[in-house]
C-alpha cells in the first residue's frame, strides 16, 4: 500500500519544499485540508468557524505569486488554524464564550498579521475552553472537542480545537495560547508538538486577555522543525505590546541539527511522583534513556517550590482574569441582556447570562483575592511564591541546560470525567504551570503511547530566550524516536 497521507497530513516544511519545486500547488494543499475538515470535523469538532472561501482565495494568490517566480516564505500556502481567542479582522472571534458570540474584531492580532503578510492561509478558528480557562475544551460554551485518538476522550485544553485540528490533518499547523499549559497539555494529549516560547517573545497584541502576566501565544505543529519555523515567523518585537521583548524575530531553525551531545538535562523528580500514570512514567523513563544514548548528560533536578505551583497560579490567574474580564459589561461589545431596567440590571444580567460557570468561579476567586484586607494574604503571597519558583529555575539552570518532565501526569481522560471536579481538572497542569509563572520556554514533544494507545508528551524546559536549545534537543529526540503513528481516526479513513 502506498503512502496514505494527503498533502494536509505532511509537515509544513515538506509542503513548502513541494511548493518550491513546483510539485503541487497551494490550492491543492488547502483543498486537501478543507476536504479533511469536511470528512472528520463532524466527529472531532475542532472548529467554531471555517474560512473556506477566504482560504481558497489566499491559496490562489500564493499560487499566482509562485508561478510568477516569486520565492515564497516558509509559511506561504500552508493551512493554519487559530484558536478563537486570537483576534482576526472581519472573522468572528468568540473566546468560546456566549458573551462574545457574534463579535467581529476590527483588527488582527500581531501573530496572525505577520503570518498573513507572509502568505499563510487561515482555514478556521478553533474551539477552546471559555476565555482559555480549562484543560479539556469542555468549558467551551459552544460544544466540546473530541480527541482524534479516541473520540470519547478530551483533546486537552484550553487550546483543544487547535491541537485536535493538527492531529487530524484539518490544519497543518495552528496557534494557541498558553497561560498555564494550554498549548503544551493539549499537544501532549493529541500527539503533536506544542511550544510555548519565552514570555514577551511573541506579541500578545490581539490575544484576548485571560491573565496578562501569564498569557503566551504558542504553536501546534507536526514536527519540531515546523515549531521553529512558525515561532520564527510570529516572534520578535512589537511596539503594540508593552511587554514585548526587544529584538528582531529569532532564527530558530539555524541550530536545529546540533544534537544533544554534551547538553546537561535535569530530570525533575516531581515528574515521577504521585498521580503520574504508569504509562506516562514508562515513556518518560525511556525518553531519558534515549537522550542519554544520544550523548546528553543526565542528572536529577528539582524545583523545591513546585508543590506551591497550583496554589499560586489559582490566585494570580483568577486575579488578573477578574480585572481583564471587567470589560465585558454589555456596553461596548458582545452580548447585552434584553430589556434592562437600568444600567446595573443590564450589566448584572449581561454578565450572568454571558459567562459560564468556570469563568464566574475565577472572577469570584480573583475579586476576592484582590479585595482590600485580603490582598496581601492571597494575591501578595502568591506573587512571593511566584518569585520563589523563578529562583528555583535560576538555581536549576545553574547546573542544567534543560529540565525534563512529563507534560501532563495523565494521557487523555474521558469526556465528562473531570467536569464536576475542578481540582482534578486543575491537576492536569501541574507540570506546565511553573514555566508560565517563570516565563521560560518549554515544548511538548510526542514520546509514544500508553497501554491504551493514547499519546504521551515529553516536556523540555529551557532558560529565558533559549528556545534554540529547547528546539534542538526536542528535534534530536524526535528524529531518533521516529514516531509516525497516526490517530486511528485517520487510519480508518485511509482504509
Ligand atoms: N488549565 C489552566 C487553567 O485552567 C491553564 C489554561 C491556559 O493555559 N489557558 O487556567
Amino acid at each position: 500500500m502506498g503512502d496514505p497521507r494527503e498533502p494536509c497530513d505532511l509537515p509544513a516544511h515538506e509542503i513548502a519544499a513541494r511548493l518550491a519545486s513546483g510539485e503541487g500547488s497551494a490550492g491543492q494543499v488547502v483543498e486537501s485540508s478543507l476536504a479533511r475538515i469536511e470528512a472528520v470535523d463532524g466527529r472531532v469538532r475542532s472548529f467554531l468557524a471555517v474560512t473556506a472561501e477566504q482560504a481558497r482565495q489566499r491559496a490562489a494568490e500564493v499560487d499566482r505569486r509562485r508561478v510568477a517566480g516569486e520565492t515564497l516564505s516558509a509559511v506561504a500556502g500552508i493551512p493554519l488554524a487559530l484558536k478563537d481567542v486570537l483576534a482576526t479582522r472581519g472573522i468572528p472571534t468568540t473566546c468560546g464564550s456566549q458573551i462574545l458570540r457574534g463579535y467581529v474584531p476590527p483588527y488582527d492580532c500581531t501573530a496572525w498579521a505577520r503570518l498573513q503578510a507572509a502568505g499563510s492561509v487561515l482555514v478556521g478558528k478553533t474551539n477552546c475552553d471559555e476565555f482559555a480557562m480549562g484543560s479539556s475544551t469542555e468549558n467551551s460554551s459552544f460544544h466540546p472537542t473530541h480527541n482524534p485518538w479516541d473520540l470519547d476522550a478530551v483533546p486537552g485544553g484550553s487550546s483543544g480545537g487547535s491541537a485536535a485540528a493538527v492531529a487530524s490533518g484539518q490544519a497543518v499547523w495552528a496557534l494557541g495560547t498558553d497561560t498555564g499549559g494550554s498549548v503544551r497539555q493539549p499537544a501532549a494529549l493529541c500527539g503533536v508538538v506544542g511550544m510555548k516560547p519565552t514570555y514577551g517573545l511573541v506579541s500578545r497584541y490581539g490575544l484576548i486577555a485571560f491573565a496578562s502576566s501569564l498569557d503566551h501565544v504558542g504553536t501546534f505543529t507536526r514536527t519540531v522543525r515546523d515549531a521553529a519555523t512558525l515561532l520564527s515567523a510570529i516572534g520578535g518585537h512589537d511596539p503594540r505590546d508593552a511587554t514585548s521583548l526587544p529584538g528582531p524575530p529569532p532564527d530558530l531553525a539555524a541550530t536545529l541539527e546540533e544534537g544533544v551531545r554534551g547538553l546537561r538535562i535535569g530530570v525533575l523528580e516531581e515528574g515521577f511522583g504521585e498521580g503520574v500514570e504508569p504509562g506516562v512514567r514508562d515513556r518518560i523513563g525511556e525518553a531519558v534513556d534515549r537522550l542519554a544514548a544520544l550523548g546528553a548528560e543526565i542528572g536529577e533536578a528539582t524545583l523545591p517550590h513546585a508543590g506551591y505551583t497550583l496554589s499560586a497560579y489559582y490566585l494570580i490567574a483568577p486575579a488578573e482574569a477578574s480585572s481583564n474580564l471587567a470589560r465585558y459589561d454589555g456596553v461596548r461589545y458582545g452580548h447585552r441582556a434584553d430589556d434592562p431596567r437600568d444600567v446595573v440590571d443590564m450589566m448584572t444580567r449581561t454578565r450572568g447570562e454571558g459567562f459560564g460557570d468556570e469563568v464566574k468561579r475565577r472572577i469570584m476567586i480573583g475579586t476576592y483575592a484582590l479585595s482590600a484586607g485580603y490582598y496581601d494574604a492571597y494575591y501578595g503571597q502568591a506573587q512571593k511564591v511566584r518569585t520563589l519558583i523563578i529562583r528555583d529555575y535560576e538555581e536549576a539552570f545553574g547546573s542544567f541546560d534543560l529540565l525534563l518532565s512529563p507534560t501532563s501526569p495523565t494521557t487523555a481522560f474521558r469526556l465528562g470525567e473531570r467536569t464536576d471536579d475542578p481540582m482534578a481538572m486543575y491537576l492536569s497542569d501541574v507540570f506546565t504551570i511553573p514555566a508560565n509563572l517563570a516565563g521560560v520556554p518549554a515544548i511538548s514533544v510526542p514520546c509514544g503511547v500508553d497501554e491504551r494507545g493514547l499519546p504521551v508528551g515529553l516536556q523540555l524546559t529551557g532558560k529565558v530566550l533559549d528556545e534554540a536549545t529547547v528546539l534542538r534537543a526536542a528535534h534530536a529526540f524526535e528524529q531518533d524516536l521516529g514516531w509516525t503513528t497516526r490517530p486511528p481516526l485517520l487510519e480508518a479513513a485511509a482504509g
